[in-house]
Parts: structure tokens; C-alpha cells; sequence
């Protein structure tokens, strides 16, 4: 009963909110403060593909069972669809229409020659054994080959699916179509065709995005920080930060958070998790709540755990003065407006986490050339992207007088649009 109440916990936000209809409400928002045509807008609300697939399985026992799979194709006007894939007990199809639309607007707001598409299973990967994984991923190669291909749809791993992940399906594709240019799919191990970097490109690139905007959004020179979240990218950009002169004063995980106000040891943090499997009770610090990290005074939020978590609920109790999005959806189209008429910047998803999709698209590049970049290359090439996105972005919302979210939304519509008609 307990566990029951803590999963209950952990996804309550995830079942109150439909996150396609948040990005469509997006969309609306739009299409008032540019127009690009009732047409485009039409063509836009809805996915190319909606692919819904089921993968039996021979389970270590005996027994067969089905899973449900997606594979979402939303738009490929920008390149072949590119986005990963999500293994998770609640993941349903609006949550990946949602997924695969925003990472539409992502590349093309990060200028990669991509397009949009999100996958996954319903399922929880921690019930299952390593063999009965490997089955599971390599069947939902098993069903989507004729879709996937370097020039057709490349995913990644999201949410739950690992390097190891993307190689049994590498192996899995290149068994079925021949291919062996192993760019079908990236966020491989180096050894198996991954890029060098991958790990640190999130937090690198919203760092970097931060950097540009920093000034022009009237930030201080050294911004104390509060991070919700302590995987992939909340660790990996807590680090980033520090290493550059700034104070993270919360860092958190599912069960705590943890505050201290003249900034955390980062490295007795992770030594802290590492022994103890969790954040809590850290002794430096005090243990405070998800919620409560949100609300803290601080020049910087950081939400880099998952979505909705600042909705019209307390939104009006932020006390942020920029908040950077590097979750996926983690603002509310309501909690957005009510920022934005308290004039706390918001630098959006689709901007701020973009670096984690431009080095998938090096490691692509890479292995369409036969070449292995070192991680300083990838780094170099990574910094003017953020940068120059992150300036057309400020320009295009200051040009009409709106939020940075709809300034990234008009100019990557801008660029799709382009190649659609
Ligand atoms: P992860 O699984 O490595 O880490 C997630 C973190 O969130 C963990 O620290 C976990 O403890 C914490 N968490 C889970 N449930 C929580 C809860 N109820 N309250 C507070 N914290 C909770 O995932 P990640 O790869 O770091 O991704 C985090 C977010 O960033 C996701 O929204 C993801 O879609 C987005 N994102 C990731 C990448 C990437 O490169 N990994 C790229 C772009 C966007």
C-alpha cells in the first residue's frame, strides 16, 4: 500500500496534465502573435505518423507477454525524424505526440537538419531481466525497421533507455536492413559508434545558452542556483556551474532535496549518493521538499527532473529571478503567462536542452562519415550553436514584444515553414 502511494506520488503530475494539449495551447498562443496561416497551424496539430505497435515477449519463465510500443513521426520538413525513446509504466501516446512536437521545434530551433519523433513502451524496465530488456528493445526494432534508417528516423535514448539500450537495437537494425553506417541510432557507446561528449552536452548547451542570455536578462555576474534534480542533467550541469563560478545552493532527487545557502560541495554530494543511494541527509545541508525547492529566492531555477511541476498552483510563489529549463515540458502553458506577467524569464525547453539533440546530430554526422570527434571538436562546435540560437531567440521576442518560449516557437515555425510549403 505504501509503495502504491509513493508511485502514486512520483506520477500524479504526469496523469493531471494531457502534455499534447499543453503543446497545442502553445501552438494557439502562437498563432496570435504571428501569422503564419490557418493551413500551417493545421498541418502542425497533428503527427505525420502515429505508429502504435505490440512486441510479444518470451519472459524468463515461460510465459508470453505483450507490451505496447510506440513511434511517433511527427515532421520531417527539417530531416530525417530524430528523437528518443521512453520506457516507462505510464507512457502513452499524447505524452509522445507531445515529446515528438516539441523536438520538431527543438531542432530547428537549434538549426540541425532534423525533424521531430519520439518513441517507447509502456512498461517498467526495472521489473524486467537484462535478457528479457534485450528481447523487448530488439522487438520494437523488430516492428519499426521499415520506418527507421539514417535518412528516415533516428532515435535516441529518453527517459529509462540506455547506451547499451541503442546498441542491441543498432545490432538488431543492422541485422534486418544491412545498413552498417550504425547511424540509425545515436546516444551509442563510444566503442559502439557514439560521440565523444554526449553525457555533458545537455547541461554544456544550457550553460552556454545561459552565458549568452545572462546579461541581457539583468542576471548577476555570479547567480546562486537551485537545481530540481540530480540525474544525467541535473548532475552534470550542477558541476558545469559551479565549475564556472557560480553558488548551486539545492540540488535534488525523487525522495529529497537538499539546501545550503552558501552553495553544496558538489563532490561530497555525489560521494553522499553514491554511498547512501539517495540525497537525503547530506550533512552539510538541510533536507527540503520538491515543492519547497521550487519556491526558494534564487537568480537561477534550474527544473531538470520532468514535466509540469510549476503550474498555476505556484506559479505565483516562484521567487526566481530566471528560470532555465532544461526538463522537458516541466512549466504549464498557465503557469507560463502568469511568469511572464511577473516578468520572470523563462529560458524554454526546446532552447535550453537542445545541446543533448545537437550532439545525437554530431554523433549521426560522425558515423554517416566514418569519423571519431574528440570532445573538445564537439564542444567547439557545440558553443556557437547554443549561442546563435540563443541570440535569434532574444531578438525575435523582443522584435514582438513577447515571451523567449514564443520567440524560439516563431523561429523555428519559421524555419519549418519554409521548407514545408
Ligand atoms: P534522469 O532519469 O537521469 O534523472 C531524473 C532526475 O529526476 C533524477 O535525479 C530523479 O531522482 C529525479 N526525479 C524523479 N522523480 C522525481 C520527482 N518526483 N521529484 C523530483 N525529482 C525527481 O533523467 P535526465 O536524463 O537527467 O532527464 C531529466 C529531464 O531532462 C527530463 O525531462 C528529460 O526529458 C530532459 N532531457 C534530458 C536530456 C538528456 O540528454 N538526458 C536531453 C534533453 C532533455
Amino acid at each position: 500500500m505504501k509503495n502504491m502511494k509513493n508511485l502514486f506520488q512520483k506520477l500524479a503530475p504526469k496523469q493531471m496534465y494531457n502534455s499534447f494539449e499543453n503543446a497545442i495551447k502553445q501552438l494557439d498562443k502562437v498563432a496570435q502573435i504571428k501569422n503564419f496561416g490557418d493551413e500551417f497551424f493545421a498541418r502542425l496539430k497533428q503527427p505525420n505518423r502515429d505508429i502504435r505497435i505490440s512486441i510479444p515477449i518470451k519472459m524468463d519463465n515461460g510465459s508470453i507477454k505483450i507490451f505496447e510500443g510506440f513511434r511517433i513521426q511527427y515532421n520531417n520538413a527539417l530531416g530525417p525524424y530524430k528523437g528518443g525513446i521512453r520506457y516507462h509504466p505510464l507512457a502513452e501516446i499524447n505524452e509522445m505526440k507531445a515529446l515528438a512536437f516539441w523536438m520538431m521545434l527543438k531542432c530547428a530551433v537549434a538549426g540541425i537538419p532534423m525533424g521531430g519523433g519520439k518513441g517507447g513502451i509502456t512498461v517498467e524496465p526495472k521489473n524486467l531481466s537484462k535478457k528479457e530488456l534485450e528481447k523487448l528493445s530488439r522487438g520494437w526494432v523488430q516492428r519499426l525497421s521499415d520506418v527507421l534508417g539514417p535518412h528516415k528516423d533516428v532515435p535516441a535514448p529518453d527517459v529509462n533507455t540506455t547506451a547499451e539500450i541503442m546498441a542491441w537495437m543498432t545490432d538488431e537494425f543492422e541485422k534486418i536492413s544491412g545498413d552498417k553506417s550504425r547511424a540509425t541510432f545515436t546516444g551509442k557507446p563510444i566503442e559502439e559508434g557514439g560521440s565523444e561528449g554526449r553525457e555533458k552536452a545537455t547541461g554544456l548547451g544550457g550553460f552556454y545558452v545561459f552565458d549568452t542570455l545572462q546579461k541581457k536578462l539583468g542576471l548577476p555576474e555570479k547567480c546562486k542556483i537551485v537545481i530540481q534534480g540530480f540525474g544525467n542533467v541535473g548532475r552534470n550541469t550542477a558541476r558545469i556551474f559551479a565549475e564556472n563560478g557560480h553558488i548551486v545552493t539545492v540540488v535534488s532527487d525523487s525522495k529529497s532535496a537538499i539546501f545550503k545557502k552558501d552553495g553544496l560541495n558538489l563532490e561530497k554530494v555525489e560521494a553522499h549518493k553514491k554511498n547512501t543511494g539517495g540525497l537525503k541527509d547530506f550533512p552539510e545541508a538541510k533536507n527540503i521538499t520538491n515543492a519547497e525547492l521550487l519556491e526558494l529566492p534564487c537568480d537561477l531555477l534550474i527544473p531538470a527532473a520532468f514535466e509540469n511541476v510549476i503550474t498555476d498552483a505556484n506559479a505565483n510563489k516562484i521567487r526566481a529571478k530566471a528560470i532555465l529549463e532544461l526538463a522537458n515540458g516541466p512549466i504549464t502553458p498557465e503557469a507560463d503567462e502568469i511568469l511572464f506577467k511577473r516578468n520572470i524569464p523563462v529560458i524554454p525547453d526546446i532552447l535550453a536542452n537542445s545541446g543533448g539533440v545537437t550532439v545525437s546530430y554530431f554523433e549521426w554526422d560522425q558515423n554517416l562519415k566514418n569519423e571519431h570527434w574528440t570532445e573538445k571538436e564537439i564542444f567547439e562546435k557545440l558553443k556557437p550553436k547554443m549561442e546563435e540560437a540563443s541570440g535569434k531567440i532574444l531578438e525575435k521576442a523582443r522584435e514582438s514584444k513577447t515571451s523567449l518560449r514564443m520567440g524560439a516557437f516563431i523561429l523555428a515555425l519559421e524555419r519549418i515553414q519554409k521548407k514545408m510549403l
